[in-house]
């Protein structure tokens, strides 16, 4: 290990899958891509990554496009996830580019084949990039309609064997109701998986939460805001809420 990677013994998750939404990638701004978002973003990931800590990242893509939102619009749902899917790659690329200009070695590997743009996802070769000290971005979910990319994370994750799921989400943690309308709204700091499937806290999607659940795959809801979050988490500090068993 190189001298920057001296302190990993102390670090509290070696092996992460980061999960970034694409609505936080768009940041306060109007654009689906928010320049100083995505540079705060990735300075976080190599801030980690210096440590020593291995990061796969799975990216959203709800700020270009939603299956979901599609269907509304009488697009067929099949159709409309292809397109959050691409939309994914596109927002995967973004990162790619600035963390490699930051210094930042990376691989980005499709759940769908496009070979000219990324590698295809092999489990064997995400698990040696990491040994290399590469971040691994993963992109186009699980490659499958019906999903989302919290799924793609949670399957990514049990997959990967990495220690927790981290969730960046614009708000600091899990609340007993939403904190936006309620002003006694009460912050967990940590809660076991049954807790919250009791209290309906809408954690991750219902397939994503369960694939967690059942796979033992922790995970941490934070607020990507806070500037130094994610190495404050991997060092054990107390950051947002720990979904656990
Ligand atoms: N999607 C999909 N299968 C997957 C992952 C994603 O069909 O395995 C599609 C789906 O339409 C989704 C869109 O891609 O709405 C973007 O992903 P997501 O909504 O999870 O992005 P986020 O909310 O994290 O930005």
């Amino acid at each position: 290990m190189g001298a920057k990677t001296t302190g990993q013994s102390e670090l509290k998750f070696k092996r992460i899958v980061l999960k970034l939404s694409g609505e936080v990638l768009r940041g306060r701004g109007t654009e689906p891509i928010d320049d100083t978002t995505l540079e705060a973003m990735c300075t976080q990931v190599k801030e980690i990554h210096d440590l020593g800590v291995q990061v796969c990242i799975v990216i959203g893509g709800g700020n270009i496009f939603r299956g979901l939102h599609g269907a509304k619009r009488g697009i067929d749902r099949t159709t409309g996830d292809y397109m959050g899917m691409l939309a994914t790659v596109i927002n995967g690329l973004a990162l790619m580019d600035r963390l490699e200009k930051m210094g930042v070695s990376t691989r980005v590997q499709s759940a769908i084949p496009m070979n000219q743009i990324a590698e295809p996802f092999i489990l064997r070769r995400a698990i040696r990039h990491l040994e290399k000290k590469r971040v691994v971005i993963f992109v186009a979910g699980t490659g499958n309609p019906y999903f989302s990319t919290d799924t793609t994370a949670a399957l990514r994750a049990s997959e990967m064997h990495a220690d927790i799921i981290m969730k960046a989400t614009k708000v600091d943690g899990i609340y007993d109701k939403d904190p936006k309308k309620h002003a006694d709204a009460v912050k967990y700091d940590s809660l076991t998986f049954i807790d919250a499937l009791k209290q309906r806290l809408n954690v991750m999607d219902s397939t994503a939460f369960s694939l967690c659940m059942d796979n033992n795959v922790p995970i941490l809801v934070f607020d990507l805001n806070d500037e130094h979050a994610i190495r404050k988490a991997v060092r054990g500090e107390k950051v947002g809420t720990l979904v656990s068993n």
